[in-house]
């Protein structure tokens, strides 16, 4: 078994001329070359911005690369639970973006032509307990009535079209999500933002950011370990990686740590045995499971598998932990091979929501608690066309994450380092356990 990232061995990441010396100045300085990043960059270059993303590894290093590929609807919060804390119209225009978010990346990877195995095979939850079972079907009420969108329940007894494990109480069906290549996305997405005219900049980690003036226009210098670069605007796209950089939004980020697995190829027979319709599959549990055939019919199965402190020894065990929570759903894979395992950090805000706007003068886009892949594309382009009309002085894009409140942490325990995930990680596993 591989400590890799399995995706990076389908993909020819591209490659920036690592000898091209920053700018001095520019438009917009992107910092993260993720889905957010890359997708800000694209819509920026296109308008006629200068525009360098700022890296400090390499292309889509971060969870862009290494995630699911579950182009997914929803929010990680349930209907009922944003309604109370948003209201309906709010959460209808959210909801609304959840499912434009999806056509966001269908439209992205048709214009640019991205290789990515992008298929709109739909997502299947999978309840864990017949109390969880119960509700889907009132979810679904809410969300035919509210959102004008279809989900198809499942009984227990009609699971096995769907899913080849029996320990399930029943399903739902979301057909609209999505699933795709990530590494071969995110790569495509760096080819498009760069053939718009964006630079990105690789190992230029973004060290500290300052509010400056240069002839009379207001901008941000940035000190980064490739050289200082001066910006008009800056777009900070850091999600789970977020740093001592940009504090102000460290404090709000909880950085989570996910891991996957992925078996050798499995026979024709078997994968369509496990995952007939090829769906994008998780559970109903707090401390989820979630997992898909990839396109070469391997099964990837990914979860929260260890909790704090991460050591080196965090993703060898995370592998054994997973390898019993797959064969646990399906006993059929008893004997696959493990051929890789790796790990990769999501960020979570204290509400569990999306985000983005100005924080200190600087754009964000953060907060997509597993849902980022449609989600994180989506905010990069609508942060953009947002920082085009600022300058501009034109109509604010519609954007329902905009303006909502950003919590931080309670009392202002938080200084990004989450000590608090060991609690966390025993409160979810016990809200599972009697939930
Ligand atoms: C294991 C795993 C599985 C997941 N599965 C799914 C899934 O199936 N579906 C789904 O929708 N979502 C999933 N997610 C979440 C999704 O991958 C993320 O929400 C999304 O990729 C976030 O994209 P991003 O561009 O905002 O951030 P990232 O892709 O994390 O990129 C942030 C980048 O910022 C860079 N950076 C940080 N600080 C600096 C600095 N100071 N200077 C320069 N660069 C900096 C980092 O190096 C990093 O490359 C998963 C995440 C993980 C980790």
């Amino acid at each position: 078994m591989l400590e890799h990232n399995y995706w990076l061995t389908t993909v020819d990441m591209p490659a920036p001329d690592a000898g091209r010396p920053l700018p001095e100045v520019v438009d917009a300085a992107v910092i993260g070359s993720g889905f957010t990043g890359l997708s800000a960059a694209r819509t920026l270059a296109k308008r006629g911005a200068k525009v360098a993303v700022l890296e400090s590894e390499t292309i889509g290093w971060g969870a862009s690369s290494r995630n699911g590929g579950m182009v997914l609807t929803g929010m990680k919060l349930g209907v009922n639970k944003l309604i109370s804390m948003y209201g309906r119209e709010r959460t209808q225009r959210m909801y609304a973006a959840s499912l434009a978010s999806i056509d966001c990346v269908e439209q992205i990877v048709g214009e640019e032509a991205i290789a990515c195995d992008f298929s709109r095979c739909g997502h299947l939850e999978v309840a864990c307990k017949q109390k969880h079972f119960d509700d889907y079907a009132r979810q679904a009420e809410v969300i035919a009535r509210e959102f004008n969108h279809t989900l198809r329940v499942v009984q227990k007894n009609e699971l096995s079209a769907e899913i080849g494990s029996t320990i399930y109480h029943g399903g739902m069906v979301d057909e609209t999500s999505a699933g795709c290549n990530p590494a071969r996305y995110v790569a495509g997405l760096a080819r498009a933002a760069m053939k718009a005219g964006a630079g990105i900049f690789e190992h230029a980690q973004v060290r500290t950011i300052q509010r400056d003036s240069r002839n009379g226009e207001t901008g941000w210098n940035l000190w980064t370990a490739r050289g200082p670069l001066w910006a008009h605007e800056v777009f900070v796209a850091t999600s789970g990686y977020t740093g001592a950089a940009t504090p102000a939004l460290q404090k709000k980020i909880i950085p989570i740590g996910s891991f996957i697995i992925t078996t050798e190829v499995l026979p024709e027979k078997l994968a369509r045995e496990l995952s007939p319709r090829s769906r994008m599959i998780y559970d109903s549990k707090n401390y989820l499971y979630y997992y898909r055939l990839t396109p070469d019919n391997r099964m990837l199965f990914g979860g929260r598998a260890a909790f704090f402190p991460e050591t080196e020894k965090t993703i060898r065990q995370s592998a054994e932990i997973l390898r019993r929570g797959m064969i646990g759903v399906y006993p059929q894979l008893g004997d696959a091979q493990i051929d890789c395992v790796w790990g990769g950090t999501l960020d979570f805000a204290f509400d569990i929501m999306p985000h983005a706007g100005q924080l200190d003068g600087m754009y964000y886009a953060v907060g997509y608690a597993g849902h980022g892949v449609a989600m994180a594309t989506y905010q990069g382009q609508k942060i953009a066309e947002l920082m085009a009309a600022d300058r501009a002085g034109g109509d604010q894009p519609e954007n329902p994450f905009v303006g909502i409140p950003f919590p931080g942490a309670p009392l202002g325990l938080y200084n990004g380092k989450p000590w608090f995930l060991p609690l966390a990680g025993a409160w979810y596993k016990f809200l599972d356990w009697v939930s």
